[in-house]
This record gives C-alpha cells, structure tokens and sequence, in this order.
C-alpha cells in the first residue's frame, strides 16, 4: 500500500472509493469538492493501480493520481494493489478494504455503482459495500501496521454514476465546482483526450466524445433540480432527515 499525503489514523468526513485511479474523479469529484468548499476533509482510496489499462503505466498513472490529488486538495489518496481486473472477493481483498476504513474514520463512503459496464466495478462495489457493514463488527480483528484497529461503521454509502445509466436517488448541485472537476479529470493525460493528440491510439474513453459526454450527463442532471451542473447517487440505504430546511431550503 502507498500512501501520497496524509498520516495514519488521519480522521476523514467522506472516503471515496474506486475500482481504478480516476474512477472517484470522473465520477464524483465535483461533489467532493462541494464537500471540502464546505470545510470537510475528503479522501480518496483506489483499490487498484490501473495497470491492466489500455494507456497509460501503473507509474504514469500513479503519478496522474497524485496530480489530480493536488488540484482536489484531498487530505489522503490511498492506493492499494488488489489487482486490476482480478478484483475479486475474497477475504484477503475485504479486509485490506475493512483496514483502510478503520484507519479514516468515515462518516460517507462513496463506492462504484454495483450494475456497470467494467466488471471491476461492480466487484469493488460489492467489497465496499460489505466492508462497510463488517468494520463495525467489533469481533472482526483488523491491525495496521501492528496495531490492532477498533471497529467504525460508517453512517452513509452513496453509489456514484459511471457509465451505464442509473436513475439517480439523489443530485447534488455541483455548479460552482464542475470546471475544477475537469482539471482533476484532465490530470490523467494518458486516459482522456487531450488536444493535439489525435494520433494516439484512440480507446472509447479516450476519444472526444466521451468529456462531452460526461459534461452532458452533469448538465442533464442539473437541469433535473434547475441549477447548471449535476452528479448523480443512488443510496442503498434510508437517508435520515437531521435539518428539514438544510435539505428542502
Ligand atoms: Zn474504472
């Protein structure tokens, strides 16, 4: 496991996690960065390095990561090695997820949707999703570099939007923070379009098309609550109400 910035034992608001570096920025990183504008700590935890990926090295790609880690202003970015295209279930894999939920502490993970196109998607959401039950089970012993870890169950999961179309529970209005975003997104250049590149190998991500469609879909999802930009979530569990006029205005 690599860690780029932050400490152990370093307490986190919102852990975003993704099959692949890339998948929480493409995905919800304009929400997170509503989050920290808000003055909340965010981190980031990709379960892999991406190394199965048609661009790019598992080396130009970390070094993506930790760019774009610098534009978001995470407070951690995690990276663990639990294979790329060979995500599958297994204790050893639950309980490296288990460890780096105990070690920050969530209060919201936020996970890759469990129906999608990758298959490494839907199985990193299958892993989130049970290690956030399991962490908070007290006879489950974990430890961090030696140290027994305590149990921690966080309060909220929320699935963000990948490729295939889901039908979202909930749009965060992302207006003030969408353009950021796409710089994050744009920092890893060896996946995405960038201008002047025609002439490298195309991949269905890589083209053009595939940035303006994702500014379509956030447009799309703005204009479902009236402001101009929009992410997507689907919640798997009941969302409690605290402030009725935090939430209804
Ligand atoms: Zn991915």
């Amino acid at each position: 496991m690599t860690r780029q910035s932050g400490s152990s034992g370093d307490n986190l608001y919102a852990l975003a996690f993704g099959a692949h570096p890339d998948d929480v920025e493409l995905s919800c990183g304009a929400t997170l960065l509503k989050i920290i504008a808000e003055g909340r700590s965010v981190g980031v935890c990709d379960l892999t390095k991406g190394e199965m990926g048609t661009a790019g090295t598992p080396e130009t790609r970390a070094a993506e990561a930790a760019e774009a880690a610098k534009i978001m202003g995470y407070q951690s970015r995690t990276t663990l090695d639990l294979g790329d295209s060979k995500l599958f279930y297994t204790e050893e894999n639950l309980a490296a997820i288990i460890r780096v939920i105990r070690q920050f502490r969530p209060e919201v993970v936020f996970s890759n949707p469990p129906d999608e196109r990758h298959p490494d998607h839907g199985k990193a959401s299958n892993l989130v999703t049970d290690a956030v039950y399991y962490a908070g089970l007290k006879n489950l012993p974990t430890a961090l570099d030696g140290i027994p870890q305590e149990p921690h169950r966080p309060r909220h999961l929320l699935y963000y939007i990948q490729f295939r179309h889901l039908e979202p529970r909930l749009i965060v209005d992302v207006s003030e923070t969408f353009e950021t975003s796409r710089r994050a997104i744009l920092a890893f250049s060896s996946q995405f379009y960038q201008e002047g590149a025609e002439d490298e190998p195309q991949t269905l991500i890589k083209r053009k098309e595939f940035l303006t469609g994702l500014e379509a879909r956030a447009r799309y999802f703005g204009e479902q609550i009236g402001v101009v930009y929009g992410e997507g979530f689907i919640n798997p569990t009941t969302l409690a109400v605290n402030s009725f006029s935090g939430l209804f205005g």
